[in-house]
């Protein structure tokens, strides 16, 4: 199988996603798998491979490609798990989770990018359950989930997606406003969330 892979993707693999320290080996696997070339603006192919979030239009962004590794890896998955992400984009956070095996839902509200996601996920043939509207609230005739990623900066985690998440479950958020947003991961417990940071990152804002 590694043989076959396209050159830049292992590439991209090896320099900027276990180079940083990224260990788990589905989330390695399905980084090797999904072409993410396929998930840019045409005119950006060039730099598909490179760790950079890039523009879609629309004024929102493609995450850059260790920090999908890096919440993958936060969200602890195992095969059949069922998972929400808020903020679909391009599809290729999806694609990843969907990749690891997980059952995943994402919502996106801007129909425009909804609907080029949901064609790039069924020409790879990959199951995602997409929704058009405000991810903020969650999906809620699925919960709980496993997991739930959030790829767009809430000041505040809102308590309806805490709400919707499984007892062990995680939910990987980069929180924070315009002064900076930091990857925290919330594990609900018996007694509540037990809370953990990861590092300053950069999201566009959850509207
Ligand atoms: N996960 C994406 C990148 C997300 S960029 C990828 O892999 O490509 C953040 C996305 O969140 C944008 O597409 C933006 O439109 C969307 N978004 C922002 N606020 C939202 C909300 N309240 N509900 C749903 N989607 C939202």
């Amino acid at each position: 199988m590694a043989g076959n892979l396209p050159p830049m993707l292992q590439w991209m693999v090896d320099a900027t996603i276990r180079a940083r320290g990224i260990r788990d080996p589905q989330v390695l696997r399905a980084m090797e798998t999904v072409p993410r070339q396929l998930f840019v603006r045409p005119e950006d192919a060039s730099e598909a491979f490179s760790d950079r979030a890039l523009p879609l239009g629309l004024g929102q962004t493609i995450s850059q490609p260790y920090v999908v590794a890096l919440m993958t890896e936060l969200a602890r998955l195992s095969p059949g798990d069922r998972v929400l992400e808020v903020g679909t984009g391009s599809g290729y956070q999806a694609a990843i989770l969907a990749e690891c095996g997980a059952e995943v839902y994402s919502i996106e509200r801007l129909p425009e990018l909804a609907e080029k996601a949901r064609q790039r996920l069924a020409e790879l043939g990959l199951v995602v359950h997409l929704r058009v509207g405000d991810g903020a609230r969650g999906w809620p005739e699925h919960a709980p989930y496993r997991a739930i990623l959030v790829t767009a900066a809430p000041s505040h985690v809102p308590p309806e997606l805490l709400e919707q998440l499984d007892l062990g479950g995680r939910l990987v958020v980069p929180e924070g406003g315009r002064e900076g947003q930091v990857l925290r991961v919330y594990r609900r417990t018996e007694e509540g969330f037990e809370v953990s940071d990861h590092g300053a990152v950069l999201f566009v804002p959850l509207r």
